[in-house]
C-alpha cells in the first residue's frame, strides 16, 4: 500500500471515530472467535511449541530472507518451500507459473481454507541480502515484506503436525510467485482450482486486517513515429511533443479523492537515444489505482481516449501496452457485505486477544482495501483477508527492517486463525462476544 493513501486513510478514521464517538455505538460485526478455544488441549500446545521454537523460526526466516527471489525467478525458496511441505507429508505439487501448493487434508465436511503466503520479493537476485541483525531488528531488503510471512506459514504447518492437529475442512498452503508484479501467482491459482472457502493472505500491515482490493492498473503508452534527422525534423511528427501533451492533460482529469476515488502516477518517461534525431519511440507508464471497480474502467478509459486523441493530432503512432490489470474489490459501502463476513472480524478480535495493534492512534483495526493476494479473492467475492507477518518498515525498500519477536503472534495470529475456521464457519452468539 502507497504512503499517500496511508496519509489519507489516517484523516479519514479520525474524522469517522470523532462522528462515531457521540452518535451510535459500534457497529457489532459477527465473530467466530472464542477465547475458550485457548483451553483446547492441542492448542495449548501448539501455542507453546510455536514460543519454544521461535528461534528456529527465526533462523529459518533469516535463511529465506537471504535466497534470491526476484519476481518469476523465486527457484530456491519454491525449492526450499516445496521440501518443506514434503518433508511434513502434504500432497506438494508446483504448477505451470511456479506456485507451490501443499494440501493438508481434512477429514471431511469443513470449509477448505487456502494460506498464500508471496515467496518473491521486488530485489534483483543479485542484490546483496544478507541479513544484519541489531537486537531485536533484522536488517535486509525483503526481510518483511513477505519473507516473515513465508516462514510464519512453515512454522504453522510443523506445529500442526507436532501438536497432531486435525480439522475438518482440507487446509491448502500456497507460497505463490509474482505477486509483487500483479498477484499474478495468486490470480492464476484461483483461475485454475476449484473455489475456496476461506482465502487467508498473511502479507498486511501488522495490527490491521484488510478485506478491500485496491484495483491496481498498469499501462505502458508508447508513441511511434518514422523519425527524422535533426535537419529534415521541421513540421515533423514526433513522439515528444504527444507524450508532452498527454502527460499535461491526463493530469487534468479530476480523480475523486481516496479512499473510495483514485490515484494516478505516471512514473516512467522513457524514449530517445541521440541529440540529432527525432525519436521512434516514446512512452509512458501509467499507475492507476482506485477500489472503485466502475471508477476504475472509467478512468481507464478516459486515459486510453485522450491518448489517442493526442496521437492523432500529432499525426504519431499509439500502442497501448497493458502489464497489469488487478480488478478493484470495492468501495467501504459496496464491501458491507465481505466486512460481516465472520472472518474479518475474527481476525480483529485474535489481533486483540494477542496484544498485536499498528500502534497507530486511531487506526482502524479493519481497512476496507488491500493490494495482497487477498485481491483476487476479494474481486471473486470469496471471503478473503490479508493479516500482517510482522512489524515491518520500509517495504520494497533496501533499507527494510523487521522486528523479529513480532512474527511470534503473526504466527499465533495465522494458527488460531486457522484453527477457528478449521471444523467450521460458527459465528458466536453476540452476547458470548468478548468485547
Ligand atoms: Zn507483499
Amino acid at each position: 500500500m502507497t504512503r499517500p493513501h496511508r496519509l489519507l486513510l489516517g484523516v479519514a478514521v479520525s474524522l469517522t471515530l470523532a462522528a462515531t464517538a457521540t452518535a451510535q455505538p459500534a457497529t457489532q460485526y459477527p465473530t467466530s472467535w472464542d477465547p475458550a478455544l485457548m483451553q483446547r488441549a492441542d492448542i495449548k500446545a501448539a501455542m507453546a511449541r510455536l514460543e519454544q521454537n521461535f528461534p528456529q523460526q527465526v533462523e529459518e526466516w533469516i535463511r529465506l530472507t537471504e535466497m534470491p527471489a526476484k519476481s518469476g525467478k523465486e527457484q530456491a525458496r519454491a525449492a526450499h518451500v516445496k521440501a518443506t511441505f514434503e518433508k511434513e507429508g502434504l500432497r506438494t505439487s508446483v504448477d505451470s507459473i511456479g506456485n507451490v501448493i501443499g494440501v493438508r487434508k481434512g477429514t471431511g465436511g469443513g470449509p477448505t481454507i487456502v494460506i498464500m503466503a508471496h515467496m518473491d520479493v521486488v530485489f534483483e537476485n543479485d542484490t546483496p541480502k544478507k541479513v544484519r541483525r541489531s537486537g531485536d531488528t533484522l536488517f535486509a531488503p525483503g526481510v518483511g515484506d513477505n519473507t516473515a510471512s513465508v516462514a510464519n506459514m512453515l512454522s504453522t504447518l510443523r506445529t500442526m503436525n507436532a501438536t497432531k492437529f486435525t480439522h475438518k475442512g482440507d487446509i491448502i498452503f500456497i507460497g505463490t510467485v509474482q505477486e509483487e508484479v500483479g498477484l499474478k501467482g495468486a490470480e492464476y491459482w484461483l483461475a485454475h482450482n476449484p473455489r475456496p472457502d476461506l482465502l487467508i493472505a498473511p502479507d498486511g500491515a501488522y495490527g490491521s486486517v484488510s478485506y478491500g482490493a485496491l484495483g491496481i492498473f498498469w499501462t505502458k503508452y508508447v508513441f511511434t513515429s518514422p523519425g527524422a534527422h535533426t535537419l529534415a525534423s521541421r513540421g515533423r511528427p514526433t513522439p515528444v511533443r504527444a507524450v508532452a501533451e498527454a502527460v499535461e492533460r491526463l493530469y487534468n482529469i479530476e480523480f475523486p479523492a481516496l479512499p473510495d476515488g483514485a490515484v494516478m502516477n505516471i512514473g516512467q518517461i522513457h524514449g530517445g537515444e541521440i541529440f540529432n534525431s527525432v525519436p521512434q519511440e516514446l512512452y509512458f507508464t501509467v499507475d492507476l489505482r482506485s477500489p472503485d471497480p466502475v471508477l476504475l474502467d472509467s478512468l481507464d478509459r478516459t486515459i486510453t481516449r485522450i491518448t489517442k486523441e493526442v496521437a492523432e493530432k500529432h499525426k504519431v503512432g499509439l500502442r497501448v501496452e497493458v502489464d497489469q490489470k488487478n480488478q478493484a474489490g470495492g468501495t467501504e459501502k459496496q464491501l458491507e457485505g465481505a466486512r460481516a463476513h465472520p472472518l474479518v472480524q475474527t481476525a480483529v478480535d485474535i489481533n486483540r486477544f494477542l496484544g498485536i495493534s499498528s500502534g497507530m492512534p486511531g487506526a482502524r483495526e479493519a481497512v476496507p482495501t488491500g493490494a495482497t493476494d487477498a485481491n483476487p479473492g476479494v474481486v471473486r467475492k470469496i471471503p478473503s483477508i490479508a493479516i500482517g507477518g510482522s512489524r515491518a518498515s520500509g517495504a520494497h525498500q533496501l533499507t527494510e527492517f523487521a522486528l523479529a519477536s513480532t512474527a511470534l503472534p503473526s504466527t499465533k495470529l495465522l494458527y488460531l486463525l486457522t484453527a477457528t475456521f478449521a471444523d467450521g464457519i460458527k459465528t458466536v452468539p453476540p452476547g458470548k462476544i468478548v468485547p
